[in-house]
């Protein structure tokens, strides 16, 4: 442990700068389509990641899509992801994954940071996940002073789109789950500090039932409601919840007046489970619900009716691995060293951290701040934890880099370069 202890007591002597930086972070507004302070927040990333000295660079994400109410898709511009590499001839090689997106609209009345307490931030984006970034940036200045760091090589995406299922930085982080080794994600960790070591997989989609408006007296016989179509589906779909499986219908969208059969409904989906399985049976269904559905209301191929899906995210379970429990058991060895007590839970909640399991990272989530409340506006976390949560993933750095933990089972591509 003495190897490490400067490295440790230097990062207590950042508690105040740690507190300041969450402060002015959450200061800047960066919900997810507030393109202006999301570049207002990744000048101020990079001027602070820059000192770590890596291979910095803006990166220009694909423009993502919804739907709108007519139907159409619409395509919004996403704000920029900051990447950075250093030493990426390393023979091991870390990946953090990190968000500066909010879930705070720019005209939400909580805008500003303030402090309730001696231990209590509250602020927008504070705990998901400013303070992560906060926490991921002391880290790694920790990690680079200590002549372990020569050992390693790392990765950092701080993604602009995560709010919203990472449609644009997906892509990115499948490819750096392929070329790195182990992965770390500065989610939020539970209030208790609990860490999380399952997540469960979520899809979002969107259905689209367009048929032939008619009037509901004179000509109904000549329409084909789209709405019906459509509930006809939602109401077999809510059958399949279950124990393990949970399908939400978040929205829908349908019909102007009494007296017209609607053309167009529109519902948007959200499928949810540990199991990969049942996400894939409940896609499934969906389809064979959708081919019922146009038999019976397209008879001959007389009526015009159409249904589509649009998938917008699709993050599968992050399940338990051998590797990840390899990972969890050190960071809790690391964390009894500190004299912190922690354990670890499942959640429903998804991350980036599913996308990173899904391509084969071993990958330990929730690095970040201890708080709550996030998404909403009494979103805070405890100031100790940044300095605490700061130490303890430099120490499970500066312990894998020593080569204190060793992979037992190393990725199967863990001396592979680049895809
Ligand atoms: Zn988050």
């Amino acid at each position: 442990m003495q190897y490490y202890t400067p490295y440790l007591q230097w990062i207590d002597q950042q508690k105040e700068s740690m507190l300041e930086l969450v402060k002015s972070w959450s200061n800047i507004n960066t919900h997810t389509f507030n393109l202006k302070g999301l570049n207002v927040q990744i000048e101020a990333l990079k001027k602070e990641f820059s000192s770590l000295g890596g291979h910095l660079q803006e990166l220009t994400l694909p423009p993502f899509f919804h739907i709108q109410d007519d139907g159409t898709r619409l395509s919004e511009f996403l704000g920029k992801a900051l990447h950075i590499v250093k030493r990426p001839e390393a023979p091991l090689r870390f990946f953090f994954s990190g968000h500066m997106d909010t879930v705070h609209a720019q005209n939400s009345p909580f805008q500003r940071a303030s402090i309730k307490n001696k231990d209590i931030l509250q602020g927008p984006g504070a705990c998901d996940m400013k303070g992560g970034l906060v926490i991921l940036l002391t880290a790694l200045r920790a990690l680079e002073q200590s002549s372990f760091a020569a050992n390693v090589g790392w990765e950092i995406l701080i993604s602009p789109d995560e709010e919203i299922g990472s449609p644009g930085s997906k892509a990115i982080l499948e490819r750096a789950a392929r070329r790195n080794h182990l992965g770390f994600v500065f989610e939020p960790a539970f209030f208790d500090g609990s860490l999380v070591l399952e997540r469960a997989g979520s899809i979002n989609l969107t259905v689209i039932a367009r048929g032939k408006s008619a009037h509901a007296g004179r000509d109904y016989e000549k329409g084909v409601s789209a709405l019906f179509a459509l509930t006809s589906i939602l109401v077999k779909l809510e059958s399949l919840n279950s124990k393990e499986l949970t399908i939400n219908a978040g929205t829908l969208l349908s019909g102007h007046s009494f007296n017209t059969v609607p053309e167009l409904a529109i519902a948007k989906i959200n499928i949810r489970s540990h199991s990969t399985e049942a996400i894939y049976n409940a896609q499934k269904m969906l389809d064979t619900f959708i081919e019922e559905e146009l038999e019976k209301r397209c008879q001959g191929g007389l009526k015009p009716c159409t249904i589509e899906i649009h998938e917008h995210s699709v993050r599968m379970p992050k399940t338990n691995t051998k590797e990840t429990e390899q990972l969890m058991s050190w960071i809790e060895e690391c964390g009894t060293h500190l004299h912190l007590e922690f354990g670890h839970k499942s959640t429903n909640g998804v991350s980036d951290g599913n996308i990173l399991a899904m391509h084969g990272l071993p990958t330990l989530d929730s690095l970040g701040a201890i708080g709550g409340e996030i998404h909403t506006q009494d979103e805070y976390i405890k100031i100790s934890s940044l300095s605490e949560r700061a130490k303890l993933v430099a120490l499970l750095l500066m312990k894998i880099a020593n080569h204190d933990f060793i992979p037992t089972s190393p990725h199967k591509r863990f001396h592979n370069k680049d895809t």
